[in-house]
């Protein structure tokens, strides 16, 4: 029997004006499809992060499908060829098939993706023409036909709902994933989330495929269809393999458009692959030819008019509507559908999937080559190896470190006896990431120290640096505060190949006097919440304290030995890694600090919400912090204090806060004049001028507010405190630029936000803001916790202009009437990667009362 068509199975066609099936009818549908054809397997991956499910559907003909198991360890062994000569690889590239994962809508308002994947899974069980079996004989294909499943309901709920409305179309006023947002793709690195996570063990560990294909959109006002290649700059160590297959395959679907007669289609723009956050970007350093396709938006479901003039080019790749090599058929603007990027999807899809069919054994046999090659670069180009010691600051976070590399598919040993390398010793037991891998680029991207180009590629004619796509620098050791040494020359040392996570369940010694806990490991706050959270008693210590040999820096944790305490102990221990230090005499201190949580509150707006409030809050549960959200009313009502004692207003322009002036600001800065959604009153929020002055009230009274990034405008513009971004004064980018790197700070580790930090680290600074404060009659009130340094700031990333971030605070704890405000010029939790300056949140969370001994 055949499967039912979408049509029959929902009533509408796929692509259809202001139709969009939601993801548990589609997941229904797969199951059918899975039912009814023996050319699909659906299998479920997992749940999302709320609960619903995460699903790939495996596609191929059924003979390829009982042999699935083969065929994979086939792409595998291609990918990881150590045992394989050219000959034998040959030999395998005949016997196996190609592999491509295919998906779509990771951002949940860029609908077209789930919708032409499911449609497309129909086509490929039922069509049975020259073109689909062509590819089901030579194709396996891992379809996941949604990465966000979360936001896929949010969205067509919200669509359906003001359907017929003034609001229709609109997106959510919300993040569309319960943390991340548009930021669910720039998890592929650090892969906090569980969707990260499905999608990683597939692609990442047990495939490999040789093909990777990512369906987007885009601004409704551009090209109508992008399709890889990217642009420059591109990343050097990649082998160039990559690069000529992502041309070719690109090319081929462009030309398979063209030859249809699709309009608007352009290439090498305006998209670069330089970053590793993105899962389509990430899987080019894996060798795999990443594709990335990103179609113009309409409303959602609804179609949209675009009128010719308001088509326009980049400033990178394109500039203008004129025909060019990259753009040779522009569209002539009209009325844009969804059935239009329906089309455009599905069929540069099949042109890939035909393009890889015909050319399987050579795409096979490429990633051989492409994995060779790393290997062989590693043994003969320095650097040769990255150890990380086990004397870390926090080794805690250099053994989480070690475990993302494993995530990723990066090979990571141990040393079974000391190094010697380059005249420096390491110690047996330190882990080693030899070169010589099929993941080399990746290996190498995400732990050397890597400066941004500068050079033609990446200014304008202007000369003006162009903004990297993304960060510009995704350096593990630095975002995590890791001490990774590279090594020069070849390394002659016994080692063993890890093959899961390094760490360890510590033992909790019993005590008669209590446990200390170790400040500097961001684990160790994970105890703490969680003891606090059971309403065991916690205290800190201000000062250094001696225990058994060790001397603990300020800020150490104590707790006393209690009945019940061991247990707890042992468990969360257990869960956490953290081993407490059991005492075996009783506590001499001057002083105790007894550890509370303050009512915590997180302050939380709409238009489309602020991606750096969810990644606070995945932080804030993932550690236990317990904290409330908090909307405009309390703050506007003047009456916040009743509900909070503290308050983050995680980054944020002051703008969306207010919500006043949004549109000007989004003008300035996207150069072009900007209309928000229409959304429903009730979702625009902002609390206003109002709302301004009674936050400064807060504090007044006795408050605390915490203030992330942009955020520091509301000190700025907002309180008018005696400071200033001097950026805004700059306004130059051939003057002063910094697009997200990493720099060195200088912390005071006595102070109790600095306590367990090291004297130096480094931290996250993105564009802005630069402060500085105006000589005052207070200045000793606005304590600089963390500070740059006098000169050489840059770690990694690109810097121009350093003189104008020396010395300047990086982080201020602000004592404003009987409150205080606590400033942060870096982004101490961005993206839940910068493990580094973790702490300097953390300590911002406590509240202490001094105890008599
Ligand atoms: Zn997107």
């Amino acid at each position: 029997m055949a499967p039912p068509s979408p049509r029959e199975f929902f009533g509408f066609d796929i692509g259809e004006d202001r139709k969009l099936v939601r993801w548990d009818r589609i997941v229904e549908y797969f199951r059918v499809l899975d039912r009814e054809s023996p050319r699909i397997k659906v299998v479920v991956l997992g749940k999302s992060t709320e609960g619903n499910p995460f699903i790939m559907a495996i596609i191929t003909s059924p003979e390829n499908m009982e042999r699935l198991e083969e065929y994979r360890e086939i792409s595998r062994r291609l990918a990881y060829p150590y045992d394989l000569d050219e000959e034998e690889a040959r030999e395998l590239a005949r016997r196996g098939k190609a592999v491509v994962a295919i998906s779509g809508s990771i951002h949940a308002t860029e609908v077209s993706g789930t919708q032409t994947l499911t449609l497309l899974a129909y086509e490929l069980a039922t069509r049975n023409d020259e073109s689909v079996k062509l590819i089901l004989d030579n194709v396996i294909i891992l379809l996941f036909p949604c990465l966000n499943p979360d936001g896929q309901i949010m969205v067509v709920d919200w669509y359906n709902k003001y359907l017929g409305t003034e609001y229709e179309g609109s997106p959510p006023p919300w993040l569309y994933h319960k943390y991340t947002g548009h930021d669910n793709n720039r998890d592929a690195f650090m892969l906090t989330q569980v969707e990260s996570r499905h999608f990683a063990r597939i692609v990442y560990r047990e495939w490999i495929p040789q093909v990777y294909l990512d369906h987007h959109q885009m601004w409704m006002a551009n090209a109508r269809f992008f399709i890889s290649p990217e642009m420059d700059p591109i990343y050097p160590d990649v082998d160039p393999l990559v690069w000529r297959e992502i041309q070719f395959l690109g090319s081929y679907a462009a030309s398979r458009l063209a030859q249809k007669g699709f309009k608007g289609v352009e290439t090498y723009s305006p998209f670069t692959p330089d970053f590793v956050g993105a899962f389509q970007t990430m899987a080019i350093y894996m060798n795999i030819a990443g594709m990335l396709t990103e179609s113009a938006s309409v409303k959602i479901a609804t179609p949209i008019y675009i009128h010719p003039h308001q088509l326009k080019g980049y400033g990178r790749g394109r500039t203008s509507e004129r025909p060019t090599i990259n753009y040779p058929d522009p569209w002539p603007g009209g009325w844009w559908r969804l059935k239009n990027i329906v089309e455009y999807q599905k069929e540069s899809t099949y042109a890939i999937l035909e393009a890889v069919a015909r050319m399987k054994d050579e795409i096979l046999f490429n990633m051989y080559v492409k994995a060779r090659r790393n290997i062989e670069r590693g043994k003969s180009t320095p650097p040769y190896a990255f150890v990380i010691p086990p004397k870390q600051h926090d080794p805690l976070t250099a053994t989480k470190l070690v475990e993302i590399l494993l995530n990723l598919g990066i090979e990571v040993y141990v040393a079974e006896e000391p190094i010697e390398a380059e005249g420096r010793f390491y110690p047996a037991g330190s882990f080693v990431v030899p070169l010589a891998q099929p993941r080399r680029a990746l290996a190498k991207k995400l732990l050397e120290r890597f400066l941004y180009p500068d050079n033609e590629l990446t200014r304008d004619r202007e000369g003006n640096p162009i903004k990297p796509y993304d960060l510009a620098t995704e350096r593990l050791p630095d975002f995590m505060g890791v001490r990774v040494e590279e090594i020069n020359e070849p390394l002659r040392v016994r080692i063993r190949k890890l093959s899961s996570s390094p760490k360890s369940s510590p033992e909790v010694k019993t005590s008669d006097y209590g446990w200390m806990l170790d400040s500097r490991l961001n684990a160790s706050h994970m105890v703490v919440t969680r003891l606090l959270a059971r309403k065991i008693p916690v205290f800190r210590i201000p000062t250094p304290i001696k225990i058994g040999g060790e001397e603990l820096p300020p800020g150490a944790f104590y707790v006393p030995a209690e009945e019940a305490v061991l247990e707890v102990l042992r468990g969360v221990a257990a869960e956490v890694g953290v081993e407490p230090k059991s005492l075996d005499r009783p506590l001499e201190v001057e002083e105790l600090l007894k550890v509370e949580f303050p009512r915590i509150g997180i302050y939380q707006r709409y238009y489309g919400g602020n991606i750096d409030e969810g990644w606070t809050r995945w932080l804030m549960d993932t550690y236990g912090y317990p904290y409330k959200i908090v909307r405009d009313e309390p703050i506007k009502e003047g009456r916040l204090g009743e509900e909070v004692d503290l308050l983050i207003l995680p980054s944020d322009p002051l703008s969306y806060m207010t919500g006043e002036n949004i549109e000007e600001e989004l003008a300035k800065r996207f150069k072009i004049p900007m209309k928000l959604p229409p959304w429903p009153p009730e979702y625009k929020s902002g609390f206003g001028q109002k709302g301004v002055e009674n936050l400064k009230k807060f504090v007044e009274n006795g408050g605390t507010l915490v203030v992330i990034g942009d955020a520091f405008e509301i000190l700025t513009k907002g309180f008018k405190l005696p400071m200033k971004d001097i950026t805004e004064d700059i306004k130059d980018p051939k003057k002063f630029f910094c697009p997200g790197s990493t720099l060195r700070a200088l912390v005071d580790i006595t102070h109790p936000l600095g306590w367990g930090m090291p004297k130096e680290t480094p931290v996250l600074f993105i564009d802005k803001p630069v402060i500085e404060l105006a000589p005052n009659y207070e200045n000793e009130k606005y304590v600089e916790v963390v500070r740059f340094p006098d000169s050489n700031l840059l770690l990694s990333g690109w810097l121009i202009g350093e003189q104008y971030l020396a010395r300047k605070p990086a982080v201020l704890d602000i004592r404003l009437g009987k409150g205080r405000i606590i400033a942060y010029a870096i982004r101490p939790q961005f993206r839940a990667q910068t493990h580094a300056t973790f702490k300097l949140l953390f300590n911002a969370l406590y509240r202490y009362e001094k105890q008599k001994i």
